[in-house]
């Protein structure tokens, strides 16, 4: 595996009066999933489940309150910042929001020069032509190089930020909703350059998202979110084909079927996603879900096996 994340629990404290902490936002509790070479990862679920700082923690980019990470067999979760600064030559992000991942002031030729720069990539002299040679791969022309990030699109700063993390030779990149902000019509080429540099370049993704459509499309597995906790792990096709988990039914109940003259039931969701700062007893989706029994909130159901490579958190998944 290149990247396993083992246990890995993140709290955030909330601050009382007086600044004392008062009680904590349990974002992610007890996740543990592995990452393939050359795969791609899919993450799905609500906003605010978890899914993009089980990614930051995955880059050690926030630190894990316990529980570990590690990348290509190594525990990094200790890792000095020195060993760290190396390993993250290796592991990229790729932001939602390109804009706002690029310095307004700085022609994009320079920014992507800049990584390159830091970890002291090819000889200075020739890192320009590097630059062009990245610009050409993710479908910009060299003479962008001097451009300023507000003269392009969105979907073509998002080739930008693509171009920048691959300018220091990554093997991993988390894809933190990098479509979301895009057009409809744009968001095909950005997924099908991911996919192009993937084969080229031989990478591996941990692809977060919402939209479930552009999950199937792009993932070899799929993890499903909810509340901090992952309840739901398959390999694409059988997840979207055999969901288990209540939750994850919920969830693709409301994606239209490619077929239009066959309907989905939709399964509708009653109540709130309680708060993560006070989580449910047992399971932690058992106030809203459909198929709870009274166990249900008393135990804590366990991510298990149940089929091969199909891991499931529900008392009744068998
Ligand atoms: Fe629903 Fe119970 Fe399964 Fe949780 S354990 S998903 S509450 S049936």
């Amino acid at each position: 595996m290149l990247l396993k994340l083992e246990n890995a629990v993140k709290r955030f404290p909330v601050k009382g009066g007086c600044f004392r902490t008062k009680s904590e936002v349990k974002a992610v509790s007890n996740l543990s999933l592995s990452i393939a070479e050359g795969e791609t990862y899919g993450l799905v679920g609500e906003s605010g489940c978890g899914k993009s700082t089980t990614g930051r923690m995955a880059l050690r980019l926030i630190e894990p309150t316990s529980g570990k990470v590690y990348y290509k067999g190594e525990d990094i979760t200790a890792y000095s910042d020195e060993q760290l600064r190396l390993v993250r030559k290796e592991m990229q992000i790729v932001f939602q929001d390109p804009y706002s991942s690029l310095n307004p002031r700085l022609q994009i030729g320079k920014a992507i020069q800049e990584a390159m720069n830091i970890f002291r990539i090819g000889e200075a002299a020739e890192r320009k032509q590097q630059v062009y040679e990245l610009l050409h791969k993710v479908g910009l022309q060299r003479e962008h190089y001097d451009r300023y990030p507000h003269e392009f699109s969105g979907g073509q700063r998002q080739r930008i930020v693509l171009a920048r993390a691959l300018a220091v030779s990554p093997r991993f990149i988390v894809c933190d909703e990098p479509v979301s902000a895009l057009d409809v019509s744009i968001q095909s080429q950005i997924i099908n350059l991911l996919e192009q540099l993937q084969d080229e370049l031989q990478l591996t993704y941990l692809f977060i998202a919402h939209d479930l459509s552009v999950v199937r499309h792009i993932s070899d597995r799929v993890g499903v979110m909810y509340l901090g906790h992952l309840v739901e792990e398959a390999p694409t096709d059988e997840l979207f084909t055999h969901p288990r988990h209540p939750y994850t039914r919920a969830l693709l109940s409301a994606v239209p079927h490619p077929n239009p003259k066959r309907k989905r039931e939709r399964i509708v969701l009653t109540g709130d996603v309680p708060s993560p700062i006070q989580l449910p007893s047992g399971c932690v989706f058992h106030p809203r879900c459909p198929a709870a029994v009274p166990a249900c909130k008393e135990a804590v159901p366990a991510l298990k096996e149940r089929l091969a490579g199909h891991r499931v958190a529900c008392h009744l998944a068998d």
